[in-house]
């Protein structure tokens, strides 16, 4: 408890205002010593182990299956079998009972959920608790809807399930990129091999009890865990109908190369640079807030983050320094206390990552600014950061980097606005700030990104399709779009 002043009026205040930790407890979380692969609905032991850790400690969390070639064509296999045996022929109405019960059990066990994505992952217990949870039950809910309506949302074409799906997720959203992957696919009466990423496999393989408890028949759900090469048997392997992919655009692009020619479906949800475009007629105050959301929301390891912000030149210092102040009360630290803003970076890797781009920023000519804050000792930890004298050219306004830092540039016309906006081989999202309903809608025609966002940022929906343009990707996840991919017509 903070120690309690006696003010001038007999008033008691508080002598220190910073927060009492709050954490979460792990009791909710048992989590087992070695994992193998969901194959056919049963457990395949793991001929090959790796450790999975805690970012915000480095603390082992279990051993997990690397799966190889031959382990993953056996998931392959089972996904083959549910799809012939029954899934595909089901009628939309009984698939759609399924993913109404994932949704529902989802919900009932958010709790613990939650807390194992933070303990794997590092992100911020508010952050997995109030969004990656109830947004990965609102995925299955809303294509639980869609599974028996697939004619009437896309009339006299006929659609039909692809097969079997293969799909690739990253380590930002680990369930939550599971639900936008799984619950379309299955909607559209196809079968699935997952493979999550390398450091955060944890709540996928907690996935797994959930579609024990809903019943889904064995092999239409199979997860196998492991590094890019288990990623690599997937993309390769024979008996895969469609790739779906959401990662680095290094990756995507390799994988895009394989595919071609094979008659495979693909969709890519790659890396991204958004800007976010601050016009002097915002509501600053409010603007501040979208723009820390924007990027420190999740440590940054967000592919739409805004990463860019373009100020217009005439509030470039209030801004600024509102921007600064704001940051002191941000409360980096513990990924399972409630009070905390911003966790720990995924893995040392990453962590090495930032660190570079950073150091390559400062080196480049760029002022850095970072609140005072204490950093635990142990763990992977990164300040959040903010560049200014920001170059376009710099390698800080040009690539992703994946973490929590910032770099501002300015403009004074939208025009201008505009075409910085779009200097980049990227294109999945971007905000508009600004009082003026014409403005949003003029920026929102002229920008080259797939999502844009006006007076908020870092909003999702389910019924809203997301995905990119240029080296962010293609196809859409979400909404009715996000069917598509899952689906073939036979017209
Ligand atoms: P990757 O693209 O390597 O990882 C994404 C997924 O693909 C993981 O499951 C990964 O496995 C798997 N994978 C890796 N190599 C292959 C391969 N050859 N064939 C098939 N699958 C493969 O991203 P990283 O985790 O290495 O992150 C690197 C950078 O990518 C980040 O710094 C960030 O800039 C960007 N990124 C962008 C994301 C986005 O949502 N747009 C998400 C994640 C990263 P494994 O986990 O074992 O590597």
């Amino acid at each position: 408890m903070a120690e309690l002043d006696k003010a001038p009026g007999g008033v008691a205040a508080p002598g220190d205002w910073t927060y009492a930790s709050a954490p979460e407890s792990t009791d909710i979380v048992r989590i087992a010593e070695r994992y193998g692969h969901f194959v056919g609905g049963e457990w395949l032991e793991a001929s090959e182990t790796y450790e999975t850790i805690s970012p915000r400690d480095e603390a082992p969390l279990a051993a997990i299956g690397q799966a190889t070639r031959a382990e993953v064509e056996s998931a392959v296999a089972a996904a083959r079998n549910a799809y012939a045996d029954g899934w595909s022929a089901l009628p939309g109405s009984e698939r759609a009972k399924y993913l109404f019960r994932i949704a529902r059990i989802l919900q009932e066990r958010a709790r613990e959920f939650a807390v194992l994505e933070s303990l794997n992952g590092g992100k911020p217990i508010k952050e997995s608790r109030d969004v990656d949870l109830p947004l990965a039950a609102a995925h299955f809910f809303y294509y639980a809807g869609w599974a028996d309506k697939l004619e009437y949302a896309f009339p006299n074409r006929k659609p039909r399930p692809v097969g079997v799906a293969g799909q690739i997720i990253p380590w930002n959203f680990p369930l939550l990129m599971l639900a936008w992957k799984v619950a379309p696919a299955l909607a559209c009466g196809n079968t699935v091999v997952l493979k999550p990423a390398e450091t955060t496999p944890l709540t996928a393989l907690l996935f797994c009890d959930v579609l024990r408890q809903a019943e889904l028949p064995p092999g239409v759900v199979n997860i196998v865990t492991g590094d890019g090469r288990t990623g690599a048997a997937l993309v390769e392997s024979d008996g895969v109908d469609k790739i779906a992919f959401t990662g680095s655009t290094e990756v995507g692009k390799a994988i895009q190369r394989q595919l071609a020619g094979t008659g495979k479906k693909l969709t890519l949800e790659l890396g991204g640079k958004a800007a976010n475009i601050v016009f002097d007629d915002c509501a600053l105050d409010q603007a501040v807030e979208g723009i820390v959301n924007g990027i420190y929301f999740n440590q940054g390891h967000v592919c739409c983050a805004g990463s860019r912000l373009l100020v217009q030149e005439s509030i470039y210092e209030p801004l600024v320094e509102k921007l600064k102040r704001r940051l002191t009360t941000l409360r980096v630290g513990d990924p399972l206390d409630k009070n905390t803003d911003v966790g720990a970076i995924n893995s040392a890797m990453q962590l090495e990552k930032i660190k570079e781009l950073v150091a390559a920023g400062e080196e480049e000519g760029a002022e850095i600014y970072q609140p005072p804050c204490v950093l635990p000792e142990k763990g992977y930890w990164f300040a959040p950061t903010v560049f200014t004298n920001v170059a376009q050219s710099y390698r800080i306004a040009q690539e992703e980097i994946f973490g929590p830092v910032l770099s501002v540039l300015t403009f004074r016309t939208p025009d201008e606005a505009v075409e910085k906006a779009n200097n980049t081989p990227y294109g999945l999202s971007a905000g508009v700030w600004t009082e003026k309903g014409s403005r949003i809608l003029w920026m929102a025609q002229r920008l080259r990104a797939g999502v844009v966002w006006a007076n908020t940022f870092n909003r999702f929906d389910p019924s809203s399709p997301f995905g990119g343009y240029k080296e962010s990707g293609f196809g859409r996840e979400g909404g009715r779009h996000g069917l598509e991919p899952y689906l073939r017509f036979d017209e």
